[in-house]
């Protein structure tokens, strides 16, 4: 593991550091497809779908041209639309919630559970009505939520889940992959998620063929024989080249998760020596993480941020603003004090610098800094997590 000397800037992310390992194979790969000239799905699609399809313990995958194109159709093809609430999470990426506005359907926020970021399960049942038709989790960071018993409820209420799994490739819940729990799943494959394109891609997958059926029109024009269309299909197709680049990627993922949850380990043990931030919960029991993001907690949250800055440490915030009091979503009605977990959370997290070839030495230097800001102990214990 290359070792990051002091002072030497910490990147938040090291796109490049991964390419490096498999530029050979991209190179071949990217040639394949312009020597058969398979430009439109194609060969390269067809396979990354069936490997990914394998990988996810699913039946049928689909490529598509966006994660949050692919909640849109996913939302579609279970003709949720017009007149219909979905439910999610308040602490989520915006395009969850705007996938589900784009369909025409309301989202129904709930707060986040307090022992860890994503959903609270326990309040998923009161705020369905007549109008809800699905729920959709957003496995938040990487970390899986609580599945048993959100699968157990939506079964009971007839509801559908569709997964937004865009942050948590490769993540287990009690020994199974995310993504083979809901009727259908999302991935974004956004170059910087644990599994990335080189540009905008997604992939559904879903046990259901007529499921899978309905994806395949919606994203080809209606179309499955070239010029007949059963319906009014679009155009969002997971393009050729991503999908080659793709199916490289695809057989590192395990290990770059595993690289990913080595840091995190390294991270947990020397902040839980220093609490000179909160740290991330440890996962529950059965709960395999895939550590996208790497998120601590501190009251001085924006002067952690400016100090690590200066220090030359790249940290981002997720997400500053939820998704009830971004000025998009005025129009669901909610004010400050709704959700008042979320709220909380979006004014203290920081995201440290994670990714799978983020050094040792890198990880101890980030460390280092936010001791020297925050004497030991201190911040931790004023913040307004304390004691939860
Ligand atoms: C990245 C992401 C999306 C959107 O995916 P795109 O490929 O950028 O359209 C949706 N939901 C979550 C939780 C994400 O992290």
């Amino acid at each position: 593991m290359p070792q990051s000397k002091a002072g030497e800037p910490v990147p938040f992310v090291d796109l490049g550091a991964q390419l490096k390992g498999i530029r050979p194979e991209i190179d071949e790969a990217i040639a394949g497809v312009l020597e058969r000239g398979d430009y439109i799905l194609g060969e390269s699609v067809e396979l990354f779908e069936q490997e990914f399809a394998a990988y996810c313990q699913s039946r049928f995958a689909v490529g598509v041209d966006s994660g949050t194109s692919g909640l849109e159709l996913a939302l579609a093809a279970f003709d949720i639309g017009a007149g219909d609430e979905v439910i999610t999470a308040a602490n989520t990426f915006i395009a969850t919630a705007l996938a589900i506005s784009h369909v025409g359907a309301v989202p129904v926020l709930v707060d986040i559970d307090p022992g860890t970021f994503v959903m609270d399960v326990a309040q998923v049942e009161s705020v369905i009505t007549p109008a809800t038709r699905a729920i959709m989790p957003v496995h938040l960071y990487g970390y899986p939520v609580d599945l048993e018993p959100l699968m157990e409820l939506a079964d009971r209420r007839g509801l559908v889940v569709i997964e937004d799994a865009s942050q948590a490739h490769g993540a287990r819940y009690h020994g199974r992959r995310v993504g083979g729990f809901g009727h259908a799943a999302v991935f974004s494959l956004y170059p910087a998620k644990n599994l990335g394109a080189f540009g905008d891609a997604g992939v559904i997958v879903t046990n259901d063929p007529s499921i899978d059926q309905a994806l395949r029109l919606a994203r080809n024009y209606g179309s499955l024989v070239k010029y007949h269309h059963l319906t009014k299909g679009r155009n969002r197709r997971l393009d050729t080249l991503q999908a080659a680049i793709l199916r490289v990627k695809l057989p590192h993922l395990d290990a770059w998760n595993q690289a990913r949850r080595a840091n995190a380990a390294a991270y947990d043990q020397l902040l839980d020596a220093s609490r000179a931030v909160i740290p991330p919960p440890r996962a529950a029991e059965g709960v395999e993480p895939v550590y996208h993001l790497y998120v601590v907690r501190s009251p001085d949250r924006d002067g952690l941020a400016r100090h690590l800055r200066d220090d030359g440490i790249s940290t981002v915030i997720h997400y500053p603003v939820p998704i009830h009091l971004q000025a998009a979503y005025a129009d669901l009605g909610h004010g400050e004090g709704d959700f008042p977990l979320t709220e909380g959370y979006a004014r203290e997290v920081l995201s440290l610098p994670m990714y799978p070839e983020l050094a040792a030495g890198a990880i101890e230097r980030v460390v280092a800094s936010i001791e020297r800001f925050a004497p030991a102990g201190r911040l931790a214990s004023e913040s307004i997590w304390a004691g939860t």
